[in-house]
């Protein structure tokens, strides 16, 4: 009796698998190339600056174009930035405090030019020594590090005391360096942790200091970063209170991301 009924399951199953087998499923279509190829959404026409002139991309907000501060404000007055402005380059004064924009921003693509004077003075931190705060809080070190030794995670393009450059691309005293910066703002978590860390990428004279690092918390010059929740913020520049000559500034100009 046990024969017969393993014989009769076993019947059943052949069938049933034989049945499968029969089963015919629609065959994938073949990929063409146009199934990966996607049309839309077509990037928006962004129309590039003047190769001579170094103007700003057409969906640019130019932060400053030579002509006057006006979307810049003293951090220490709140009133109109009051560095010196002269010849369609504006530098920093040393009696003033720093300067920061008016508008504030989330993430962004900033391009700002700097240049340390000539005739400048002073050694490792206290030479040529400024910053670019973005949204205010996280520094990207600007100093003039041509044959000028100091901490490395201290030096030109670090995200100070975070993260050391991937080179040192200065140009000479009197010339100009330029700083095209992508920065990616944080997202927090309601207790007040980086849900999304901020990013930066820092390139000098067209050389990559930095290549998409994660900022690990606010800028201090004593003591580790700290994680403080926020929302936009502005570009700040710093007046660095060492005696050397103080760094001048020219077309900058920001885009939103
Ligand atoms: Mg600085």
């Amino acid at each position: 009796m046990k024969k017969l009924i393993f014989s009769a399951l076993a019947l059943a199953m052949a069938v049933s698998v034989s049945a499968q087998e029969k089963k015919e499923y629609p065959k994938p279509e073949a990929m063409r190339p146009a199934m990966t190829e996607f049309w839309t959404p077509q990037p928006k026409v962004v129309t590039p600056g003047d190769i001579k002139t170094n103007s700003a991309p057409s969906d640019a907000i130019v932060l400053f174009d030579g002509s006057n501060l006006s979307a810049w404000k003293s951090c220490k007055t709140g009133g109109e930035a009051d560095w010196k402005l002269e010849d369609g380059v504006f530098t920093v004064d040393k009696t003033k405090g720093d300067i920061e924009t008016k508008q504030h921003f989330g993430s962004f693509q900033l391009h700002i030019e700097w240049r340390v004077p000539e005739n400048i003075t002073g050694s490792s931190q206290a030479r040529g020594n400024s910053g670019v705060f973005l949204q205010g809080i996280y520094e990207i070190q600007i100093l003039d590090c041509y044959n000028n030794e100091t901490y490395a995670n201290g030096q030109t393009g670090s995200v100070y005391k975070q993260i050391i450059p991937l080179a040192n691309a200065m140009r000479k005293p009197g010339e100009w360096n330029v700083y095209d910066i992508i920065y990616s703002a944080p997202v927090f978590n309601a207790d007040g942790t980086y849900k999304v860390a901020p990013t930066v990428t820092v390139i000098q004279n067209g050389i990559v200091l930095i290549n998409h690092y994660t900022i690990r918390g606010t800028t201090e010059y004593i003591g580790h970063p700290q994680v403080r929740p926020h929302g936009d913020g502005p570009i700040r520049l710093q007046m660095h209170g060492d005696p050397s000559e103080p760094i001048s500034f020219r077309n900058i100009w920001i885009r939103e991301m």
